[in-house]
Formats: C-alpha cells, sequence, structure tokens
C-alpha cells in the first residue's frame, strides 16, 4: 500500500475571476438561467479536472458553491429565512440569491466572518425551521463528476454541529430538536452518495478548534454514533482546519473512519496530541501539512520530516496527505503572475502549485522521486530567504532596537488640553472618515492613467481637481476638521501596498471574499520600509486650500498586516512592527509638513483576533503596540485619530483604551449606542467620533434619526469626549447623497451644540 492525497476544497473563482462574471451577467439579467447553468458547468468541471490532471486521489465535491458553502447546506435542508419562504417550499436560484443578497424588501441574511479567514458566509436563521432534505445537490454534483470525468469524487458538506453553531434564531431546547431533526437528513443524503458510489465523505466540522466545551463534544459523539450505525460501506472523515483540535482524545475514539488535521496552524498542537496520545490503529489520518491559508511554497524536506514523524505512530497506508485547509482561501494559480520579481514570483504557491506540492510530497513518501528533486523545489524558498528583499540591514538593525523607539506619549487629558487650545474647535465637532465619493470619473481616470493613457502629470492634476472640488465643498457645508478625500487610493491597504518596499500586488491574486466580491490582499515578501512619503502631496495641497485642519489619513500596521499575505519566514509580530515603523515615518513626515491631526485607520484590528481564547491577549498586546509605535513619535499638540467601522467592543475595549489614540471614530448608527456603553463601563477617557449615519446605504438619513445617534450617546458620556461623523468612508456613495446626508449631520451637531 501508498501513501494517498486529498484536496479539501478548490476555490470558485477561476483563474480570471470567470465565476464572478457569470455571477454578475445573471443577477444584471444579461444571460438566464439555462445559460448560468451551462457556464456554471464548464468551470466546475474545469476545477475538477485541473485536480484531476494533477494527480489528486480524493479530489472533493460539493465544495463549488454558486455564493456560499454555508448558505448551500442551509437551503438543502430547508433551513430558510421565514421571509423568503413560499408556497411552493421549494428554492428556486432567485431566491437562493435573494437570501445572499436581499430583494425588494426584504433584508439579505446577515454575513459573517468564516473563522479567522477574511472569508464570509451566510448566516442560517433558524426561527420556525423545520428541517427537510430539499435537494441532495452534492448528489447531483457527485454523478456529474463521475459520468463526465470518471472521477469518484468525495462528497463534502458541512457538518450538523458546525452548521447549528454558526445558525442563530434558536435557544438550547431547539438547538437540540433541530439537530436531531438533522441526522436522518444527513444521513440520507449520505446513503444516497454511498448509493451512487461515494468511498470516502468529508464532514466539515472547523467548530472542534474553538475553545468548545465538553457538551459539545458530547452532542459528537452522540451525532456521529447514530451517522455509524446508519450508514454501511462509506467512510466519514470527521475534517477541522485552522487550530489544534480540542478533547483530542474523545475526538480520535468517535466512531469515524478517518480524522482530518491541520498541522500548519496549529502551533505544533496537534502533532503534540499525536505524540502524546497516539492515533487508533484503526482510523485513516489526513494530514494537513501544506499550508491553505498563505501563498508561500511549502519546505517539502521539512515536510517529509513531519510525514516521518507522523508514520511513527499511523501506518503509511492509513495517511493520506493533503492541505491544512480548503484552498479557498488562496489566489488560483501563480502562472500568470508575469510582473512580479522572480524571486518573490518563484518563493509563491497558489493553490494549483499547492496542489503539486501535496502531489510531490506524495510521490516522494512513496519513492517515486528522490529527496534531491524536493530539494530543488525547496531552492527557490532558500532563495527568497536569502535575497536582498529579507535582509534589507537598516530594518533589521531598526527591529533589533525597537526599544530606542518610544511607544508612549503624555497623559491623553493633558494632550486633549493642549488640542482644544491649538484648535478651539466647537463641541461635537464634525468631520468625515476619509474617503469621498469615487465616481466612475475618478476610477476611469485611474484605469487611464494605468494604462499609460494619461501621464503622471496629468492624473495627477486630475486628482488636484478633485481635492480641490471637495475642500470646496466640505467648507461650504461648514464641517470642523476636513479631509482630502483619497481619490488617489484605489483601496486603503492597496495603496500603501504599491508604495511601501517589500510589498507586492499580485495580478490575478484573488480571493474570495464574500460572494462575488473578491480581494486581492497584497503580498508582504520581504523587509518592509519605505523610501518615499505616500501621502503628503495630496494632503498638504489640501491644506493649502483651507484655514480648517485638514486630518492625514493612514492606513494602520495592524490593518495593512490582517489584509496582506504575510511572508512566514519571521514572526508575524516582527512584520507588524516593520510596518509601524514604516507608517511611523510617514506619521512624522506629515507632521513635519504641517498636517497634526493625523488619523491611523485600524480597520480590521478585530478581525485578527485569534480562534483560541488564549492567544488573544498576545495578539492585542501585539496589536496596541505596532499602533502605538506608529503613531506616538508625535509632539504633544499632535492629535491622533483612530477607525474602526464595528461596533462590538465589550472583549476588547482595554485594547482600543491603550491604543491611546485621541480620537477614535465608531460605528454607532446600526447598533443602537449599546457599544458606547463599553466605552462608560471602561472610563474611556479620549475622543469617540460618534459614526451616526450608516454609509452603507444610499439614503439620505432623517434629521431625527441623527438626533436620536447622538442623544443616545450624550445621555452615557460627557459631551466633551464626542465627534459626530458618518459611521465609515464614503467612498462607494454618489456625490449627491453625499452632500445631502453630511447636511443633515451637520445640522444635527449644530442643533445639539445649542443645547448643549
Ligand atoms: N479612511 C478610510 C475611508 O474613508 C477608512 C475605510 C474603512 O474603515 N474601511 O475610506
Ligand atoms: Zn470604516
Amino acid at each position: 500500500m501508498k501513501i494517498k492525497n486529498s484536496n479539501i476544497g478548490y476555490p470558485r473563482i477561476g483563474e480570471n475571476r470567470e465565476w464572478k462574471r457569470v455571477l454578475e451577467l445573471f443577477w444584471s439579467d444579461q444571460i438566464n438561467e439555462e445559460q448560468f447553468n451551462n457556464e456554471m458547468v464548464k468551470i466546475r468541471l474545469s476545477h475538477l479536472e485541473k485536480q484531476q490532471e494533477k494527480g489528486i486521489d480524493l479530489i472533493p465535491i460539493g465544495d463549488f458553491s454558486y455564493y456560499d458553502q454555508v448558505l448551500d447546506t442551509a437551503v438543502m435542508f430547508g433551513l430558510i429565512p421565514e421571509r423568503f419562504k413560499n408556497e411552493v417550499q421549494n428554492v428556486t436560484l432567485k431566491t437562493y440569491f435573494e437570501i445572499a443578497r436581499g430583494s425588494k424588501g426584504k433584508v439579505a441574511a446577515e454575513m459573517t466572518k468564516w473563522f479567522n479567514t477574511n472569508y464570509h458566509y451566510i448566516v442560517p436563521e433558524l426561527e420556525h425551521a423545520k428541517p427537510r432534505l430539499l435537494e441532495n445537490r452534492i448528489l447531483s454534483l457527485f454523478q456529474e463528476a463521475k459520468e463526465k470525468l470518471g472521477i469518484n469524487g468525495k462528497p463534502v458538506i458541512l457538518g450538523p454541529i458546525t452548521l447549528l453553531s454558526l445558525s442563530k434564531g434558536y435557544n438550547e431546547q431547539q438547538k437540540a430538536e433541530l439537530l436531531h431533526s438533522l441526522i436522518p437528513l444527513y444521513l440520507e443524503v449520505f446513503n444516497q452518495l454511498k448509493d451512487a458510489g461515494a468511498k470516502w465523505i468529508q464532514i466539515d466540522e472547523p467548530i472542534l478548534v474553538k475553545n468548545v466545551e465538553k457538551d459539545l463534544i458530547n452532542e459528537f459523539k452522540e451525532v456521529y454514533t447514530v451517522f455509524h450505525e446508519g450508514l454501511k460501506d462509506v467512510n466519514i472523515i470527521l475534517q477541522t482546519y485552522f487550530e489544534k483540535i480540542e478533547f483530542y482524545e474523545e475526538i480520535i475514539q468517535l466512531p469515524v473512519q478517518g480524522i482530518g488535521l491541520d498541522f500548519v496552524h496549529d502551533d505544533g498542537g496537534n502533532l503534540e496530541q499525536i505524540k502524546k496520545h497516539g492515533f487508533p490503529s484503526d482510523k485513516v489520518l489526513f494530514a494537513g501539512v501544506i499550508d491553505g491559508r498563505n501563498i508561500w511554497k511549502a519546505n517539502l524536506v521539512e515536510k517529509s520530516t513531519l510525514l516521518s514523524t507522523l508514520t511513527e505512530f499511523i501506518d503509511e497506508e492509513r495517511l493520506f496527505i493533503q492541505p491544512s485547509c480548503s484552498l479557498l482561501h488562496v489566489p488560483v494559480t501563480v502562472k500568470n503572475e508575469h510582473y512580479l520579481d522572480t524571486q518573490v514570483k518563484n518563493g509563491l504557491s497558489f493553490a494549483d502549485e499547492k496542489l503539486e506540492e501535496v502531489v510531490l510530497l506524495t510521490n516522494f513518501v512513496n519513492k517515486k522521486i528522490s529527496v534531491t528533486e524536493l530539494d530543488q523545489h525547496d531552492h527557490s524558498i532558500r532563495s527568497l530567504k536569502n535575497s536582498a528583499h529579507r535582509n534589507v540591514k537598516d530594518v533589521k538593525e531598526k527591529l533589533k532596537n525597537l526599544k530606542s523607539f518610544s511607544a508612549t506619549r503624555i497623559d491623553a487629558a493633558e494632550r486633549k488640553e493642549l488640542h482644544e487650545n491649538r484648535w478651539n474647535l466647537p463641541i461635537l465637532p464634525t468631520t468625515t472618515i476619509g474617503s469621498f465619493p469615487q465616481t466612475k470619473e475618478v476610477r476611469s481616470q485611474r484605469l487611464k492613467w494605468r494604462k499609460g493613457e494619461l501621464s503622471n502629470d496629468q492624473y495627477e492634476e486630475y486628482i488636484k481637481k478633485e481635492i480641490k472640488k471637495w475642500i470646496e465643498i466640505q467648507e461650504e457645508l461648514g464641517l470642523d476638521v476636513l479631509v482630502h478625500g483619497e481619490f488617489e487610493r484605489t483601496d486603503m491597504v492597496e495603496f500603501f501596498g504599491e508604495k511601501l518596499e517589500g510589498v507586492a500586488i499580485t495580478k490575478f491574486g484573488w480571493v474570495q471574499s464574500y460572494g462575488s466580491r473578491c480581494v486581492k490582499p497584497p503580498v508582504i515578501f520581504g523587509d518592509v520600509y519605505c523610501l518615499e512619503n505616500m501621502t503628503v502631496k495630496e494632503t498638504v495641497y489640501a491644506q493649502s486650500l483651507t484655514k480648517k485642519p485638514v486630518k492625514g489619513m493612514l492606513t494602520g500596521p495592524v490593518t495593512i498586516v490582517n489584509w496582506s499575505f504575510v511572508r512566514d519566514d519571521i514572526s508575524r509580530v516582527d512584520v507588524l512592527n516593520q510596518v509601524a515603523l514604516a507608517i511611523r515615518k510617514e506619521v512624522e513626515a506629515l507632521e513635519e509638513n504641517g498636517i497634526t491631526m493625523i488619523q491611523v485607520d485600524e480597520a480590521a484590528l478585530r478581525e485578527g483576533l485569534p480562534l483560541k481564547e488564549e492567544k488573544t491577549e498576545d495578539y492585542l498586546n501585539a496589536a496596541v503596540y505596532a499602533f502605538k509605535l506608529a503613531t506616538s513619535s508625535v509632539n504633544d499638540d499632535t492629535q491622533i485619530h483612530t477607525h474602526m467601522c464595528y461596533s462590538n467592543f465589550d472583549d476588547i475595549i482595554h485594547a482600543i483604551d491603550a491604543l491611546d489614540a485621541d480620537v477614535i471614530s465608531i460605528e454607532t448608527s446600526r447598533s443602537h449606542g449599546e457599544l458606547i456603553t463599553s466605552f462608560e463601563q471602561h472610563h474611556y477617557n479620549k475622543g469617540i467620533g460618534l459614526g451616526v449615519y450608516d454609509i452603507h446605504s444610499p439614503r439620505v438619513p432623517t434629521l431625527e434619526e441623527l438626533s436620536q445617534n447622538i442623544k443616545r450617546a450624550l445621555e452615557v458620556l460627557d459631551y466633551r469626549a464626542f465627534w459626530v461623523n458618518p459611521d465609515c468612508g464614503l467612498k462607494t456613495r454618489g456625490e449627491v447623497e453625499t452632500v445631502e446626508a453630511i447636511k443633515v449631520m451637520v445640522k444635527a451637531a449644530q442643533i445639539y451644540r445649542e443645547k448643549l
């Protein structure tokens, strides 16, 4: 017997985001349902074919989706929100998309982060849910793969316990009932798959890597025992990923045939458990050894050592090699990246290349290739590691002497006084979060410039024109603190990625974020520093046009790192501090050039929270330190702002406070003022920018709504703490609605000023 391999999931979007295109054509009625289906079949089959050609033994089926795998599972079992139910009780393609995207009069289902990734899933709503099997979609996909490509695939499905854990709208008792009604439905799906010839079925239960309670493990025992008893001649894989599992000893005793563990993002925890407690001799281990979350080539010699350690505990014929998680979280292929530095490009491995690594490793263990071949593969990693990019003396030096950079300021209360004297702003000062509408024209000018149809000078002139226009609008609107509008930026992270040394922007490195929306995370491949000022020119120009203060606008180190692919040859904290030092330099440059209110956005601070509670503190400490490193070298009378788009601060309020930003702007409008309470309870003593209206909708808010939002906050904290602003940047809004909305906002602030 030989060692085999497997894949957990493959990206849906396609090499050129063709999946996205088909979806959007359908949504905008440019193709009909039949054309849509035909196109999707082509895409789906081509992905399967690719995996087959690469030599993957167990190819996942059912991971392909038209939107999201959680939604697929929910819909399959009839778990659809009340408002989308109809008399016929089936879910058409139209309804499926309506649940995800909303429709006239019906709000879309909520969407939230998939564990600690930047992928977002649709949250199932289980009020009044009566589970029933609507359609075994995996069965048809399984048959399709078999008939069209002769692939005997591995059906993949989200397991019932994780599905329920990720859903909302039920209490403990209902949960038990739901689970009991789901079990026979899952069994039916499995048995149909078995009858169609499936040998292995992968059940994803990533909930097992969170800090789960013993009760949940009992649920696992119950559910998987019923599965076991109701199934014959088909093997179940209990698949986990993203971290080490909890309750290892109990989990390995579950009556399943295979267990999938992540050996990349577990900090060695899964291996440690195997060493300590062994692995049952009647089970198969699906070893996730190739990193499914990051984009670097694997060090295969090292991986082969890991595998040989595993074979001390598990027979080779009971081992499958696979990526650590679904490859959904990495781009499709490096092959089309023609503009990257070769050393960097050679060090990269996206989904397709990762599958090749899985196969290489399999062939090596099966003695089909020699260690020299593995070593050849690893050569490019060594070359990148030893490259000038990763060995910038000055950066390394600074990192070694971090202590010589101060990361503290004088007391916030003292600063507040200085700031009040300096600017003499009215109470409840009004401002915005940074960006103004990126109209079609703004985007088309940038495109022309990128294509070389517009010279640098012409493009710069255009940007200046927009800045000037919006400085005038802001003055007219009566805002107290202005911004330049961010017209030169595509995206708050990509913009800095383009400017920073040691960071690359790929051409096709897209990853699905939610639905058809894809993001292209920058690649932090080397030591990070910046050679030239990144934002000074535009900001200083804006300031030259007005007597009112213009806020400088930067993206913070934590957000840049959390929204990038990060090199893994040094610690993440080191990367974070490198980025922080680069931002610090920019903060200083702005200050030197007369910009003394500077906002450093940390939209993704919360997103980086680790899955395990025991890691939270280290993460927050590192994040706080990096932010302070970036922002604390300014003069006492310079004002540092930060911005976070969400409203949920309860568990991280101590860290938010520790950032020591003079003003933090947050989302208030959709959270009905609850968040202010966490600031109150924490005796927060710095400025808070109230995000008084929701920028995610084109609707112009009414004066009453805004007043309500201000009023609620004033009831809780001293009015002198507050600023008034929209809840996020305005770049996705139209010009007219933006002006109208700000008008109302300024008015609301004025009314309260008079009252106070
Ligand atoms: N300054 C950024 C903007 O206004 C902030 C964006 C964000 O928080 N997502 O666009
Ligand atoms: Zn925001």
